[in-house]
């Protein structure tokens, strides 16, 4: 064949269209634990750019817990859940982790978009309607496709907007679905007034707790942080942040949690985590609870940040969660000053459309409770320095 296969050619031709407008993506090598200091791309940098809050990604009671289940369990778990993949920590797993969020049951998934997929599917069926926050997570959106629901977006925290297209839906089936800590924003959903409205029109309130679980709340997330409870309430939180490991869990009323078992394709068609998982997981659950000066340090931070960054270039966005957005505009802009921030030794990735919506490219600084307050102050004077 001489020609060149015409379908070849035109993926080029979009990849380069991409990189022309800046928007290309980048993956950066790490060496080393999750931690302040990784080995980026063979550098040693700050980093403030993992969802690792409470800094139990290397930690060594987690650490230990995995590896020693893994010489009992080995590493695979082998089948999904449903066939012979269920082992007893995942058990385990599931009974703490309702305790914990003070739910009756829990179930975990291997990953949050998967958990999301699941309960966006499962309780919208084909005929309901999933009224969504335009600022949530990418997987809540991809979730609704996947359900074949009507999606509606509303304007981020416009509760006006949502009680009007609340009042206007004939669907049987309603939910309103929301981020509760915005993942590029940093801000909290006002969950109590969902839940009014959800009680209103007789919606569902599903919660995406991706980056307030093990933060808010004394570390039992946005629920504890707000003191809801509802039937209503279906809850999702992933486990590859603040609690340092991998994987999610959805929580809610036993008549959900027994239909996602029956019904989520996304739970039953997959093969269950590997328990050593598990076993990593129950240790940061004891850690979480045992050391709430991780959250205490972490709010620190925090306020340390708020007080002592006096950007040149750019607004820090309102937060009071480890998500600290620096606006800078367009993308091109992002992408300038975090290099020059890698110039100095630190890293803060730049987030561009259509992760954010275009014109609010940022740098999403995150904190953890691993940063020492010096590591603060040496991000704060680069930023201020900033040309
Ligand atoms: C990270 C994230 C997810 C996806 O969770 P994974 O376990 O990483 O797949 C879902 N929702 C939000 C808001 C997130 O930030």
């Amino acid at each position: 064949m001489s020609e060149e296969w015409h379908a070849l050619r035109r993926l080029r031709c979009d990849l380069a269209t991409r990189r022309e407008a800046g928007l290309e993506r980048k993956r950066h090598t790490v060496d080393g634990p999750c931690g302040p200091r990784p080995l980026i791309d063979g550098r040693p940098l700050l980093a403030f750019a993992s969802n690792d809050y409470l800094g139990l990604a290397g930690h060594p009671q987690v650490a230990r817990a995995a590896s020693e289940a893994a010489l009992l369990y080995g590493v695979g778990a082998g089948a999904s859940h449903l066939i012979s993949g269920h082992h007893v920590l995942h058990d385990a797993l599931e009974q703490r982790l309702a305790q914990w969020i003070g739910l009756p049951r829990a179930l975990t998934f291997s990953a949050g978009y998967m958990a999301n997929a699941a309960a966006l599917t499962v309780l919208a069926q084909r005929h309901g309607e999933i009224f969504a926050d335009r600022l949530n997570h990418a997987s809540l959106n991809d979730g609704a496709r996947l359900a074949r629901a009507r999606l509606v977006r509303y304007g981020h925290g416009d509760l006006a907007q949502l009680e009007r297209l609340l009042a206007a839906s004939r669907a049987l089936c309603k939910i309103i679905a929301t981020d509760a800590v915005f993942s590029m924003d940093g801000d909290i959903a006002p969950l109590p007034e969902l839940l009014a409205l959800c009680e209103r029109y007789d919606a569902w309130l599903y919660v995406d707790d991706a980056h307030g679980f093990g933060v808010l709340g004394e570390g039992r997330g946005t629920l504890a942080h707000f003191r809801l409870a509802s039937p209503r309430i279906v809850y999702m939180a992933t486990l590859g942040k603040a609690a340092g490991v991998a994987g999610a869990f959805v929580a809610g009323a036993e008549e959900v949690m027994e239909t996602l078992l029956q019904q989520a394709h996304s739970y039953i068609y997959t093969t269950a985590q590997p328990p050593l998982l598990a076993a990593a997981l129950l240790a940061a659950l004891d850690v979480m609870a045992a050391e709430p000066q991780r959250r205490v340090a972490l709010m620190r931070r925090i306020d340390m940040l708020r007080s002592a960054a006096r950007p040149r270039r750019g607004k820090l966005l309102e937060s009071s969660t480890p998500i600290q957005p620096l606006v800078l505009g367009d993308a091109a802009a992002a992408v300038e000053v975090a290099e020059q921030l890698g110039q100095r030794g630190i890293w803060v990735p730049a987030i561009r459309p259509p992760t954010v919506p275009s014109g609010t490219a940022r740098l999403r600084i995150s904190l953890s409770a691993a940063h020492g307050e010096a590591d603060v102050l040496a991000l704060c004077g680069a930023l201020n320095e900033l040309a």
